[in-house]
């Protein structure tokens, strides 16, 4: 392929786009010693010729013998790579990567590089993400190019003093580095410059948005009555907890500002979030607002008005619900409502944001499960208010500390403590052959108990392997009867999706099967099992979100989570999941492991992309990098500070 073709394949502008690129992750080229037996599943990295090849059921299997040139042959084989088996020479030196399976007596051979290709020159060998039709050796012949033969000229990003400050490497010797290494002391050393690089953009750009809310004032409103807010608080069928209270103070203080309050609740699943919510509209009304509360599905939605309505019914203020899904008539004399100030709360999906919605003096705006909705939904829907307060909740309760830094932009409030019973949740990992599910069912069928049936997907005909919804509706209804099996899905039509949900939660059709619709904060408090089917294919922040669903009255649950694969990433997610329930480590444990991409993918606009700094891994790089954006933003006189805020926020701010 020609390096213009991955230029543009790859939106590449200039040279140092395509360094921008950076290996996720590499391989040992250091030779297994072969003067001892390989053991079982041993990695093994060998050179030599490819004698005897035999290629077998179409290629499918190509088997081979790997001479080195000490004269010593290693049974290879190479599965599923057909075109192998025209590439081959025998007379040809290769690498051979791969894992020795004793069963099989050889080397299941992943990959081959031949000794001329310029990935076999080094110890490590670099993995890149890359479209499919680019070749690993022609991008890493460009990145060879660039860095070795073009000398190309690599700008310095960041101001000199910081570079000072942590003895960074130039920019250039850190590509190298990191593209080239010798070793992983040379990575590493790389990796230090980007992933400083990255901190500070992101804490700059989210810093920046913090200051520049803050200068937005708000239309004015009547101060809010405390002591009406403490009336209603004692009203409540039950008590707060003490972070309730406390959640509840600090948005109202908020409200009370000249400036927008731009706040994230942040507690687990069960917290009870939902109720600091109400609080705030009831706060909102008294000073002569209007409250919009957004959930992600419909029936989170109804769950949220159907809890208004008994919470406000000693109130003059009168919530109602906004789907799409209502009548034409209903929709109309809802938007009236709306628009005249009937109403003091509208409750709903996205619908609340479109065209027809006139609002009379919105002034509060909530975003329940907020990491649901994409940056454009949020901004449409704030944009529907006078420069109203904002209000977002989260169910991924990472420590204080660290939401200090992912969520610089906002601020944050914290729901530790659980209301009431403590709840227990039993989590196992289990084959989907095992007798405990069927167990689990039965017994919960018995005591009157409902039980969430959960498929990775909906259709059975889409083309992925993937257990359908449907598929697993059907094989319930035959084992447990049609009565007793509902089936949910975003495919239903809203206004069924009402009925199956109520048939289920009044248990007349106690098992729900579903996907992972369910996911979010829907409250049936006498669900006591979830089974999730193939439970690799749901993150683990997913997972921990859907067995918060069940053992909401306090009362023993079990989480089945199903898996019947070998992948040894999967098994450790699922099995920190059956021994941990803390959401705050699961969370950590998330993070870690992802990078944390869904916190950040789809906030606020204007972050730039973390491609090698992780928020946990790297957290006391993003602590250095906040004080450091901190110093920068107080003081941008200084001119190469000054032309470095521009550029990153100029690039994220912009895209
Ligand atoms: P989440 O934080 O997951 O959104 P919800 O707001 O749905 O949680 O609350 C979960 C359940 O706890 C609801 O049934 C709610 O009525 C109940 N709840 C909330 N706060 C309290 C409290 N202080 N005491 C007792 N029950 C509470
Ligand atoms: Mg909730």
């Amino acid at each position: 392929m020609k390096d213009s073709q991955i230029y543009e394949k790859l939106k590449a502008q200039n040279d140092e786009d395509i360094l921008l690129h950076f290996p996720k992750s590499y391989d040992d080229m250091t030779l297994t010693d072969l003067s001892l037996p390989l053991a079982n599943l041993q990695k093994a990295v060998l050179f030599g010729c490819p004698n005897k090849l035999v290629s077998l059921q179409g290629g499918k299997i190509i088997r081979f013998s790997i001479t080195d040139e000490q004269g010593h042959m290693t049974p290879g084989m190479i599965y599923g790579q057909p075109f192998y088996a025209h590439v081959l020479k025998s007379k040809e030196t290769y690498f051979f990567l791969g894992i020795y399976k004793e069963k099989q007596k050889c080397v299941m051979v992943h990959l081959v590089l031949s000794s001329s290709s310029p990935l076999s020159q080094n110890k490590l060998k670099p993995n890149y993400a890359l479209p499919h039709d680019i070749s690993q050796s022609s991008f890493y012949r460009l990145v060879l190019n660039i860095l070795q033969n073009r000398n190309a000229y690599i700008n310095e990003v960041l101001p000199s003093k910081y570079r000072a400050k942590y003895k960074l490497e130039s920019r250039f010797e850190a590509f190298k580095d990191v593209h080239i290494p010798l070793d992983e002391k040379t990575v590493n050393r790389g990796l230090r410059v980007f992933k400083y690089e990255e901190a500070l953009n992101y804490c700059l750009t989210t810093l920046h948005l913090k200051n520049s809310a803050a200068e937005i004032k708000k239309i004015h409103l009547a101060p809010i009555d405390k002591l009406q807010i403490n009336a209603f608080i004692k009203r409540l069928p039950y008590k707060l907890t003490s972070d309730q209270v406390s959640c509840i103070r600090e948005i109202v203080l908020d409200m009370d500002k000249p400036t927008c309050m731009n706040r994230l609740l942040q507690g687990d699943v069960g917290t009870g979030k939902t109720i600091v919510a109400f609080i705030a509209m009831y706060a909102n009304a008294l000073r002569g607002g209007q409250s919009a509360l957004m959930a992600p599905t419909l029936a989170l939605a109804q769950q949220h008005y159907q809890r208004a309505l008994s919470i406000f019914a000693s109130t003059p203020y009168k919530p109602v619900l906004i789907d799409n899904s209502l009548t034409a008539k209903q929709l109309e004399s809802a938007f009236s409502g709306l628009q005249d100030g009937t109403y003091a709360f509208a409750i709903g999906t996205q619908s609340l944001f479109s065209q027809g919605v006139v609002y009379n003096k919105l002034s509060l705006v909530i975003i329940d499960e907020q990491h649901k909705f994409g940056v454009a939904q949020r901004e449409a829907f704030i944009a529907k208010g006078e420069g109203p307060d904002v209000l977002m909740m989260s169910a991924t309760p990472i420590p204080r500390t660290l939401s200090m830094i992912v969520n610089s932009d906002l601020d944050v409030s914290f729901l530790r403590q659980f209301p009431s019973q403590q709840r227990s949740v039993e989590t196992k990992v289990v084959s989907a052959s095992d007798p405990i599910i069927d167990k689990a069912i039965r017994r919960a069928l018995t005591v009157h108990k409902q039980v969430f049936v959960i498929a990775p997907k909906i259709e059975k005909n889409d083309s992925s392997k993937k257990l359908s919804s449907k598929a697993l509706y059907e094989i319930y209804c035959q084992q447990y009867g049609e009565d007793n099996v509902a089936l949910l899905t975003g495919k239903i039509k809203k206004a069924e999706q009402e009925g199956v949900y109520k048939e289920f939660t009044s248990g007349s059709k106690p098992i729900l099967v579903s996907t992972s619709l369910v996911e979010v904060g829907i409250d049936v408090p006498s669900a006591a099992v979830l089974i999730v089917y193939e439970a690799n294919y749901f993150g683990l922040a997913s997972l921990h979100q859907l067995r918060g669903r069940i053992g909401r009255n306090g009362e023993g649950a079990l989480a089945l989570f199903v898996y019947d694969g070998e992948d040894e990433e999967a098994i450790d997610k699922l099995s920190y999941l059956s021994s941990h329930s803390d959401g705050e480590e699961v969370a950590l444990y998330d993070l870690q492991h992802r990078g944390g991409g869904d916190l950040y993918s789809n906030r606020q606009s204007g972050e730039s992309e973390l491609q090698v700094a992780n928020f946990v891994t790297d957290y006391n790089v993003f602590k250095a990098a906040k004080n450091d954006a901190e110093d920068i933003l107080k003081d941008t006189k200084e001119i190469e500070c000054s032309s470095y805020v521009n550029l990153v926020l100029n690039k994220t701010l912009l895209n």
